[in-house]
């Protein structure tokens, strides 16, 4: 039996995947099993921030596995402490509570929004405010906080307590702010949702709303979040710092985390019995988040993503099939003219390129470590199939 057909038989038929075998990457490329080449503008949806197997990522990685690979959060590490420190202090937040994913992340964050409110004002105050067509995971809760019909359906009965806005719609806002609500839960560039930034009014209208009344904010950068947007996170780029934030994908370079970080206001709302999680915090996630950071921190590391994303947006205005591009950073939608998105990925990946799709657009989150050559090679091949 072949992989694929041993994969089907024993492996639950939950995503569309392409029939393809991949066996190892370096750099910005992977290879699959019949030693065809790829280059990657996916990431692997945004967590192989480094590329595959950066060497020095690696070697932290490797490094920790040989050290102590796990212990139970009854106990310290010295990696967790070290990652925590690094990751408030880049970041300008008091806290982490670290996961395993962005759903959980996304969890943690909706826990400490509803304990923050009862414990100051009581029970009734539980509602949480969340955009349409936003996506916050897969969990039963975070689907309910997606804001998008398609997800809720089967699972019934599903949390209670999630109220959508439209996006960047101030009068649906100030309507739905009402004594029932605690958080507003956001993604700064709905990612899944199709690549839409929001606007700067809406952001700011929701920091002043939200302020006026001891309302949340929580910003679900799981995606947007460390270097992806060209700033380590993309509220920087909007002049704000939520009091939650959550970030899981490329966090730790490809290795399973999640985080949520908070402010002064939320820092002491979990206390000994109120959440947890047996791999949260994990050793190996941790040396892997350590390295990420070191590197999208060092000097001009950020100011090279954003000429690479620059020069992804000057090729792509040149192409006459690209009707618009969207994103901020490395994080980049191309709406198309005539052609279907869906098709334009099969294609490049006969052509040995690695791209995404959200809703109708062709969707690229390259490596944050992409070269210039690399970034042209790939350029080539989209260029190609759209002109066709
Ligand atoms: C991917 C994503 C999630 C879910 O993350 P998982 O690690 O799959 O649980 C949540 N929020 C946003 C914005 C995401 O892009």
């Amino acid at each position: 039996m072949n992989t694929i057909e041993k994969f089907n038989q024993h492996v639950m038929n939950t995503y569309g995947r392409f029939p393809l075998v991949m066996e190892n990457g370096s750099g910005r490329r992977c290879t699959d099993e019949n030693g065809k080449s790829y280059i990657d503008f996916g990431s692997g949806i945004g967590t192989n921030s480094l590329g595959f197997c950066d060497e020095k990522w690696a070697d932290a990685v490797c490094g920790q596995v040989r050290a102590i690979q796990h212990t139970s959060n009854y106990y310290y590490t010295k990696i967790q402490a070290d990652f925590a420190e690094k990751l408030c202090t880049s970041t300008g937040y008091s806290k982490v509570f670290f996961g395993n994913s962005g759903a959980e992340a996304n969890e943690c964050a909706i826990k400490i929004a509803r304990k923050y409110s009862f414990d100051k004002y009581g029970k009734g105050r539980h509602n949480i405010i969340t955009l349409v067509n936003s996506f916050h995971g897969r969990t039963l809760t975070t689907l309910s906080a997606t804001g998008q019909e398609v997800f809720h359906n089967y699972f019934f009965p599903f949390t209670e307590g999630f109220v959508n806005v439209i996006a960047n719609d101030i009068d649906d806002l100030k309507e739905k702010l009402d004594d029932t609500v605690c958080a507003v839960m956001m993604e700064y560039v709905q990612g899944e949702g199709g690549v839409i930034a929001l606007d700067k009014e809406f952001v700011d209208a929701v920091y002043t709303l939200c302020g006026e009344r001891d309302i949340l904010v929580i910003a679900d950068e799981v995606q947007t979040g460390i270097g992806r947007t060209g700033s380590l996170l993309a509220g920087d780029l909007y002049g704000r710092k939520a009091d939650i934030t959550t970030l899981a994908k490329g966090l730790a370079g490809g290795v399973p985390i999640g985080a949520c970080l908070t402010g002064e206001k939320c820092s002491t709302v979990l206390v000994p019995g109120t959440h947890g999680s047996t791999f949260g915090g994990n050793p190996i996630a941790c040396a892997g988040g350590k390295a990420v950071l070191d590197r999208v921190t060092g000097e001009g590391f950020l100011d090279e993503v954003n000429a690479k994303a620059d020069f992804i947006k000057s090729v792509l205005a040149e192409i006459d099939e690209a009707e618009s591009v969207s994103g901020l950073g490395l994080m980049i939608g191309i709406k198309l003219k005539s052609k279907n998105a869906a098709d334009v990925v099969k294609k490049a990946l006969d052509r040995g390129l690695l791209l995404l799709t959200a809703k109708d657009k062709v969707r690229l989150l390259p490596p944050l470590t992409i070269e210039m050559n690399e970034l042209e090679e790939g350029l080539n091949i989209l260029k190609s199939i759209l002109e066709e």
